[in-house]
């Protein structure tokens, strides 16, 4: 009985893919569906995916739908294309132990795959991984060699020696020499001019000495950095988190801004500067996902194991860099004012976000669950929840010149997210996954849930 029906299963299937010469057509239809650009949702919508990609797309009434195609009946659900993180740090989380020794190709399939479990289709690591194994991973998973997963992405990074990514990331980095260390404007140059040759169109400079404790890359370096890179066509990433070195990184020429100024408000002069040049903002607020698993939230814990689940909540006493469910810090409520203060000036004044969350950067995070809460933050602060998901797809696609995704239009990867409830009416509903499609393929999230669940690496 078995074998016989998957010997019919499989007659179907033939069939399916013979009878026009190609895959089957698959119709997705009843769905209100979020595009992800400016546009408004179409309610009663439907999309017809071939070969991994949007063939057709619009009202359902609207729809001409070959014959032989399967339908997917989606009403009541809400679709959106898939997320689009720009900053994260992939590699080292083994969720039993934490390092350079966890930088391989397997440890990145396990983070992507990750980050597709929560709707992710395509993310960037940022500045921290070594330059060959990571585009040798990203160039293997474009040749199909993985199963399903976010797309994984890499960009270099540039700091001056000893400087660079905190203390925590610095430990994983720094053994495996993969952040490029610069003194000079002519060693800079040569390392974008390398960076180039290599076909990498994204970069990341530190500008940040930590309280003094760190050296800091130079005005002459990084505007060294910035010209030599357009020069390329590469753009550039700053990590700068001071008033006075988010103004000189947007002066200079930076592409993306990373991560907000901490504990000044912001004057005209600034927002002046960023009415002129208008730069990327990739927010980084958020790291959140600790402290909802000390609220016992589900939606993160269900991809991390007991024992990081566990440790989390162990940890009482809050340190900087380190999990804990400890009281929040006193500094919390003024940062947070700071924040509500400065976030709207930001972006009227022009500044384009898109998402990043910085997942991987220490240990215990949960790649994908972040770029929730960063949804849910922005909108918090005064975005709409169509302006967020615009941040979290389109403009994130744009500014990585990903030109098939993060949009759900004709001729787009079928990279897709079927929520239960609509996000925006309450962007929270971004958490209520349904499925998750990448390349017209539907995740088997329950099995990749079970296996992250399990603390699975030996080393
Ligand atoms: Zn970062």
């Amino acid at each position: 009985m078995t074998t016989s029906r998957s010997i019919g299963a499989a007659l179907t299937i033939f069939i399916a893919m013979t009878a026009a010469g190609q895959p089957q057509a698959v119709v997705y239809e009843g769905a209100r569906l979020i595009a992800g650009d400016e546009s408004s949702p179409i309610e009663n919508s439907a999309f017809l995916v071939r070969n991994g990609r949007i063939a057709a797309i619009g009202r359902r009434e609207d729809l001409k739908v070959p014959r032989g195609a399967a339908h997917v009946d989606l009403s009541g659900k809400t679709v959106i294309p898939a997320l689009i993180n720009v900053h994260a740090h992939l590699g080292y989380e083994g969720y039993t132990s934490w390092g350079a020794a966890n930088y391989t190709s397997q440890n990145l399939l396990d983070h992507v795959q990750r980050e597709a479990f929560y709707g992710t289709g395509a993310v960037m690591s940022v500045g921290s991984g070594p330059t060959a194994p990571s585009m040798q991973f990203q160039r293997e998973q474009q040749t199909g060699r993985f199963p399903a997963a976010a797309q994984f992405l890499f960009m270099p990074g540039m700091a001056p020696p000893n400087g660079g990514p905190d203390e925590i990331l610095r430990a994983a980095t720094s053994t495996l020499h993969a952040v490029h260390e610069v003194s000079t404007a002519s060693e800079a140059r040569a390392v974008v001019r390398e960076i180039a040759k290599a076909k990498i169109r994204n970069v990341k400079i530190w500008v940040d000495d930590r309280r003094g404790t760190y050296p800091k890359m130079s005005p002459e370096v990084y505007q060294a950095v910035i010209d030599e890179a357009h020069r390329h066509g590469i753009k550039v990433h700053a990590h700068a988190t001071t008033l006075p070195d988010q103004k000189a990184v947007v002066r200079a020429g930076a592409d993306v801004l990373v991560h907000l100024v901490q504990n000044e408000k912001l004057d005209d002069e600034y927002l002046e500067l960023l009415r002129e040049k208008k730069p990327y903002w990739a927010t980084v607020i958020g790291l959140g996902d600790q402290t909802a698993v000390c609220q016992h939230d589900p939606f993160f814990e269900q991809a991390l194991p007991d024992s990081v689940i566990a440790q989390i909540r162990a940890t009482t006493q809050r340190r900087p860099l380190a999990p804990s469910c400890g009281p929040p810090s006193p500094n919390a409520g003024a940062r947070e004012a700071v924040l509500a203060y400065n976030f709207p000036r930001m972006i009227s004044a022009g500044a384009r976000i898109v998402l990043g969350t910085d997942t991987g950067v220490h240990p215990g995070h949960t790649f994908g669950s972040g770029e929730h809460l960063e949804l849910a933050r922005w909108v918090q602060l005064g975005l709409t929840p169509q302006q967020a998901i615009v941040a979290a797809t389109s403009r994130p696609a744009e500014l990585l010149g990903l030109k098939d995704r993060g949009k759900l239009a004709a001729g787009m990867r079928a990279d897709f997210v079927v929520l239960d409830a609509d996000p925006l009416e309450n962007i929270l509903n971004s958490r209520r996954i349904s499925a998750v499609y990448l390349d017209g393929s539907k995740l088997d999230r329950d099995a990749l849930a079970a296996g992250f669940k399990s603390a699975h690496r030996a080393n």
